[in-house]
């Protein structure tokens, strides 16, 4: 044991820090979008390298499970489960994750927050070992570590109205979007003319070659009759898939509307905080396109089993990414190698925050297809400038102790 240890010495790296950052646009408003702010996640090691990732989910809250003081054994705050531990290999990120969820058995929030630091994990495991992190999981799953390009869809809300849904679409198809998905908004709260009206809209600005996708935004909760008229309804503009018609744990219901095999697939899954969640929807809830958000799950490995579940049950996976490109990265390495797996959600209309956030975000090449970065890691910069000009400064205080401080970046 000592011997392999003192093997590893030259490589050995601790963890020295990790911080969250909250990052806010100046006005938040009730719109279904969720780049208006955001919580950044830095770890740091004694080598100088540093790894970043990014949580999809209500940034304060998730902040505390980093700086909440210890309740007892199943309470312990990720910073304190990280603070000095040594991150060397893939094995490592996955020794990790399981001593902070061990420690965090009583938050709830756990996943959700541990998503960002586990993100940058593999960043930084990636850069130490020189790899993109597409080919750490390849080599993990002695799966092919080959990267296929990915058909990148416009994911964006639908307009007020089916007029101003028709001008986004036409908008959409002059940047040259050959997919696109329309969601929430209007969806499912004016009655059955508008929804059809609102997917003929998008159907008709984006032309008949492209690829669209309706995105109900959970509206028709726990009511699966609904949701399979309306499928039925949308069925003659084709959309790709139609997703969250219900509720996002509505299993049974989920179950009664697949069981019904509705005209255009089902997807769901970006609510899912668990990997067990993942799968009641895949197993239980039959949905054909499973979606995932690497910021929210826990990170990038319980999104590749998600996406091995996918394969073994002959499913679509596809990611679900309404963030800035640093979670975009993350996504696409989770699924970068199966060639099967081709669309790609690609944020669209994100806020000032969420688009300067990356100082090299994904292009979409000649060819209308986007491409994993063969760099180290995540293969993303992050802009510090845009952090210094988006960060809210945060301090909680417990009596006269300072439990998190953050001022300035
Ligand atoms: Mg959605």
């Amino acid at each position: 044991m000592a011997n392999s240890r003192k093997g590893r010495h030259l490589t050995q790296m601790k963890i020295t820090a990790i911080d969250p950052f909250y990052l806010r646009m100046p006005d938040i408003t009730t719109a279904a979008d969720g780049t208006q702010d955001t919580l950044l996640v830095r770890v740091e090691t004694d080598t100088g390298l540093e790894g970043w990732g990014e949580c999809d989910a209500s940034p304060l809250v998730s902040l505390a499970v980093y700086c909440c003081p210890m309740s007892h054994g199943n309470i312990i705050n990720i910073r304190t489960s990280l603070m000095g531990e040594t991150l060397d290999a893939p094995d490592d990120v996955l020794r990790l994750s399981e001593k902070v969820l061990r420690n965090g058995l009583d938050i709830q929030q756990i996943q959700h927050a541990y998503s960002g630091a586990e993100i940058a994990l593999w960043d930084i495991v990636g850069q130490q070992l020189g790899k993109p992190v597409y080919r750490l999981l390849a080599e993990m799953s002695g799966s092919s570590d080959v990267a296929h390009r990915k058909l990148p869809y416009a994911s964006v809300l639908f307009g007020d109205t089916p007029e101003a849904t028709y001008q986004i679409a036409s908008g959409l198809r002059e940047q040259g979007y050959r997919a696109a998905k329309f969601g929430w908004g209007p969806m499912g709260k004016f009655g059955e003319a508008n929804d059809i009206a609102l997917v003929a809209a998008a159907r008709e600005g984006m032309g008949s070659e492209a690829q669209i996708m309706v995105d109900a935004g959970v509206v028709w909760g726990n009511d699966p009759e609904t949701a399979y008229r309306r499928a039925e309804a949308f069925a003659q503009f084709s959309p790709t898939w139609l997703e969250e018609p219900l509720a996002p744990d509505a299993i049974d219901a989920y179950r009664a509307l697949t069981q019904k095999h509705p005209s255009v697939p089902i997807a769901a899954g970006e609510g899912s905080n668990t990997y067990r969640t993942a799968e009641d929807l895949i197993v239980h809830g039959g949905v054909q396109f499973v979606q995932i958000d690497t910021g929210r799950i826990g990170g990038i490995m319980p999104s590749f089993e998600v996406r091995q579940l996918a394969e073994q049950h002959g499913i679509q996976y596809v990611n679900h990414t309404f963030k800035s490109h640093l979670s975009l990265a993350a996504a696409l390495h989770v699924f970068a190698t199966n060639p099967d797996f081709d669309l790609l959600e690609y944020p669209a209309a994100g806020s000032e925050l969420s688009q300067r956030l990356v100082k090299d975000p994904f292009r979409v090449d000649p060819d209308g297809m986007v491409r994993v970065n063969d760099l180290p890691g995540l293969g993303v910069q992050v802009d510090t400038d845009a952090i210094r000009d988006y960060l809210a400064p945060v301090r909680i205080e417990v009596g006269t102790d300072t439990i998190f401080a953050v001022q300035d970046f």
